[in-house]
């Protein structure tokens, strides 16, 4: 497979780099002196697949500039960076790598949780500085128990709710469609969902359906006592209604991991005690990072030998 071309449109990990370069002739976006457009003009005939991730994915000008690709391959599970209906409607077949990272994204959202409730970040902070010389901490509160709401119940929203479960904490949710196979309690509406659990967790797909389903109803059912935790995607939240939120001490809360425009983050929350906030690392651990890479690598060599693809979306 040597000689047939794939584009990788970012740095995303330098085990799938290596692999793609020992396996295939390996095209990186980034990493030459040309224009991007000039770029995919020179190699647009070599490149028969793309490699993406949540940052730079496959858009219609990119699918356009490419006639011979015939498959996007993601590094991620998220769909929002890829033209699917340009794909669908070239034959192109496009795969991503679900479940291989659920665990990961969920464990991250409920210690997300834990850090703003148990304000383990300013506990650190406190201790780090030497203040505990000068008296106690003071109290939190308490995450085994409260009342939990989820947005999306699928692969990571139901791993979400699994784990929660195990702390006693009640489990309600927002989907499309009420999932036949759980006892939890199904909102047809979110801001329903959002007046009544006490943590709400975003964990849907971004789609131009959902793209601010978090805004400012949903933030004020949830109210001054109530934590926002979200592990989907930046723009599943209306960032300035939460800002302003956060900072009128309308919503109790909040621990992100996604934001609307990476990697900038709107500077009046970095002063906020009550908020916890890490940089879109949701899957980066390294066990699960290579597990990724070689979800990739398998569904491009089973396209490339004919067979059927491993975790195929289109
Ligand atoms: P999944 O199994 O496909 O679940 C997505 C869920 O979104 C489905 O249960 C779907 O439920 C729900 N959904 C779709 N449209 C909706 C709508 N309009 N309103 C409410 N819910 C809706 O995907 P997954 O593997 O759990 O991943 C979920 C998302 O997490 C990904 O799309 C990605 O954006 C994000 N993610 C983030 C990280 C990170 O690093 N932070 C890592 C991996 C994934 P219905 O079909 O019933 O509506």
């Amino acid at each position: 497979m040597n000689n047939i071309g794939v584009l990788m449109t970012c740095p995303m990990s330098e085990y799938l780099e290596n692999r793609l370069e020992n396996r295939f002739s390996l095209f990186k976006l980034w990493n030459h002196s040309s224009p991007k457009p000039d770029f995919l003009k020179t190699h647009s005939s070599s490149i028969k697949a793309v490699v993406g991730n949540t940052k730079i994915g496959a858009d219609a000008n990119m699918i356009d500039s490419l006639p011979n690709m015939e498959i996007v391959a993601s590094y991620s599970v998220g769909l929002d960076k890829i033209d699917l209906g340009k794909c669908k409607e070239k034959g192109i077949k496009v795969t991503n790598t679900p479940d291989v990272l659920t665990d990961d994204v969920a464990d991250l959202g409920i210690g997300l949780a834990l850090a703003v409730l148990r304000k383990m970040c300013v506990c650190d902070r406190f201790v780090r500085s030497g203040n505990w010389i000068n008296g106690d901490f003071g109290l939190a509160s308490k995450f085994s128990g409260k009342a939990v709401g989820i947005v999306g119940l699928g692969r990571i929203g139901s791993a979400i709710a699994k784990r929660a479960e195990a702390f006693n904490c009640s489990i309600s949710y927002h989907s499309r469609s009420k999932k036949p196979n759980t006892n939890y309690k199904y909102y047809s509406n979110i801001v329903d969902l959002a007046a009544d659990c006490q943590i709400l967790f975003v964990a849907c797909a971004l789609t131009e359906e959902t793209h601010h389903i978090v805004n400012r109803k949903v933030i004020d059912a949830l109210g001054p006592k109530g934590i926002l935790i979200n592990i989907g995607r930046g723009a599943h939240v209306d960032e300035p209604e939460l800002v302003s939120a956060l900072l009128e001490g309308r919503l109790g809360g909040a621990g992100l991991d996604v934001y609307e425009n990476e990697p900038n983050v709107p500077e009046q929350l970095f002063s906020l005690e009550n908020i916890v906030l890490v940089p879109h690392v949701g899957s980066d651990t390294e066990e699960t990072s290579k597990a990724m890479a070689d979800l990739v690598i398998s569904n491009l060599e089973a396209h490339f030998k004919g067979m059927p693809l491993l975790t195929p979306v289109l």
